[in-house]
Order: structure tokens, then C-alpha cells, then sequence
């Protein structure tokens, strides 16, 4: 196994522009400097004053917590019809990464809906801590997948302990007096920046490349949606900023899970792995 992946390696060194290999490590290197420089980033005095505040289903704000509903189905979508496939040669590199995301997810429906149904800092942990260790699978899968380094579960476990000790050091500078969300920030960066650098680099599929291109969109709309809460509730009076925000999240990740499916599928006339020219052809 080891020699046919330093092989494959080997080919994609050749084939891909040596910037690629040397961007990832320099962009984290400036995004750590960069944060240094500025300073703690606090959070707003006003963060758990959302603008929908209806009651749902006997549920106080209601819409923000329901919504975190698609984030356990996708998760639950994604171990349902991964984890049988979990030795398959397109999976078994990242499956580790990939597991603790699809968990992170149903995680993250469980957190946020404590944290939205009587929002707090205490319950804000239980939400930002499986969102963090959603990015930390991501980040393990897509690094082993495309390292092809045979040690996921490793950098699951450890890029699990770096998220959990991100939302940590936001809690406890706070309880100190600053609080800081610096590391809880840089981790939610990192997969947006690193993933698409380390699947061109390496030449991904280009399914995969595409797939992970739209969850970026999706996330990034997520973001844009959180960022007008208020405006958007104003306006539209149905639905709020923060509830938009769960559902283009959800969207982000049902991209992923549905593209993973898509990897396993068996394909008639034809066996996996892939042939090497499908395998790393480029955009
Ligand atoms: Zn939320």
C-alpha cells in the first residue's frame, strides 16, 4: 500500500505547482500572525439577543431551535449511509475525520437547541464546541484523504482536542475577564481555506473539489445570513437572519454527506478505485 500511494503522491508533486504544497502551511502561519497582531476578538454584549424570539410548538424561540433539526438528519443521513462503506477505498482514508464530523453534526443539533430554547454563554459552549469539532473532522478527513497518511484517527483525536481547547480558551478568558474568540474563529477558517488548497494540491476528484466549492458557498451565505439576523427578520417576517444561518449550514453539510454517498455508490460496468487518469484529473 505504501509504495502504490508514494507513488500516486509522488505523480501529483510532479503534476501540481509547487505553490500548492507551500500556500497551506504559509496562509496558517499569516492567520495566526494576523490574530496575534490584532488582539482579542470578544464576543458582542449583544450575541444571544436574536431577533426571532416567537414562540414555536410550545418552544421559546422556536424557529432558531427547531431549525437545528436538519443537522441531525444530515448527520445521521451521512452515518446511516457511510458507515457500512467506511472500509471502502474512496472513504477509509478520511472515514476517521468524516465520523467525528457526521457526530459533530448531530452534536451541533443537540447544542444549539439548548443553547437557542434559553441562550447563555454557559449553553453557548455545548453549541460552539460541536460545531468546532465538525471543522476538526473536516480538516482530518481531507488531510489524511489527500496525504494518504494512514493515521486518521490520530489527527481526528488530535485536531478534536484543538477544537475543544478553541472553545475552551473563548470560556475561560472570559470568565477572566476578555473573553476571546480568536482560536474558535481561526478553526472555523481553516477547512474554508486548507480543504480547497490540500484537494487541488493533490489532485482530488474533481467531484470533490466541485462539491466542497458549493458548501463553501452555502457556508458562506450562512455567515452573511447570521451577520443580518435582524435585518432579514424585518424584512421577511417569516424567518429570521440566525434561523437562515442553521439552514444554509445544513445545506454546506448535506453537500458534503451526499457527495461522500456519491463516492461509494457502485457504479455498473466499472470497479473502484478509479483509474488513475479519472482519479487526478484536474479542472
Ligand atoms: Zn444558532
Amino acid at each position: 500500500m505504501s509504495s502504490a500511494n508514494s507513488f500516486s503522491d509522488h505523480k501529483r508533486r510532479v503534476m501540481s505547482p509547487e505553490w500548492l504544497f507551500w500556500a497551506p502551511p504559509l496562509l496558517v502561519a499569516a492567520m495566526i500572525a494576523a490574530l496575534y497582531v490584532y488582539g482579542p476578538i470578544s464576543q458582542p454584549l449583544s450575541y444571544h439577543d436574536f431577533a426571532d424570539q416567537r414562540m414555536i410548538g410550545g418552544v421559546p424561540h422556536g424557529a432558531d431551535v427547531w431549525s437545528n433539526l436538519g443537522f441531525a438528519l444530515v448527520g445521521l443521513w451521512g452515518l446511516i449511509r457511510l458507515f457500512s462503506q467506511r472500509h471502502h477505498p474512496q472513504l477509509r482514508q478520511g472515514w476517521p475525520g468524516y465520523a467525528l464530523f457526521l457526530l459533530a453534526l448531530i452534536g451541533t443539533a443537540i447544542g444549539s437547541a439548548l443553547y437557542h430554547w434559553a441562550p447563555d454563554n454557559i449553553r453557548l459552549i455545548w453549541d460552539r464546541l460541536p460545531i468546532a469539532l465538525a471543522c476538526a473532522g473536516l480538516l482530518a478527513a481531507v488531510r489524511c484523504e489527500t496525504l494518504c497518511s494512514g493515521e486518521g484517527w490520530a489527527a481526528a483525536a488530535a485536531l478534536g482536542i484543538v477544537a475543544a481547547a478553541s472553545v475552551a480558551w473563548w470560556y475561560i478568558t472570559g470568565v477572566c475577564g476578555q473573553d476571546d474568540l480568536r482560536p474558535y474563529l481561526l478553526l472555523q477558517c481553516l477547512p474554508l481555506v486548507l480543504i480547497p488548497l490540500w484537494q487541488r494540491a493533490h489532485r482530488a476528484l474533481v467531484a470533490d473539489q466541485k462539491a466542497f466549492l458549493w458548501a463553501i458557498g452555502f457556508y458562506f451565505l450562512a455567515k452573511v445570513a447570521e451577520l443580518g439576523d435582524s435585518m432579514l427578520f424585518d424584512s421577511l417576517h417569516v424567518v429570521s437572519g440566525h434561523t437562515l444561518k442553521h439552514l444554509f449550514a445544513t445545506l454546506a453539510a448535506a453537500v458534503i454527506v451526499w457527495r461522500l454517498g456519491e463516492r461509494v455508490k457502485k457504479r455498473s460496468g466499472g470497479s473502484f478505485p478509479l483509474n488513475k487518469e479519472q482519479a487526478f484529473r484536474i479542472i
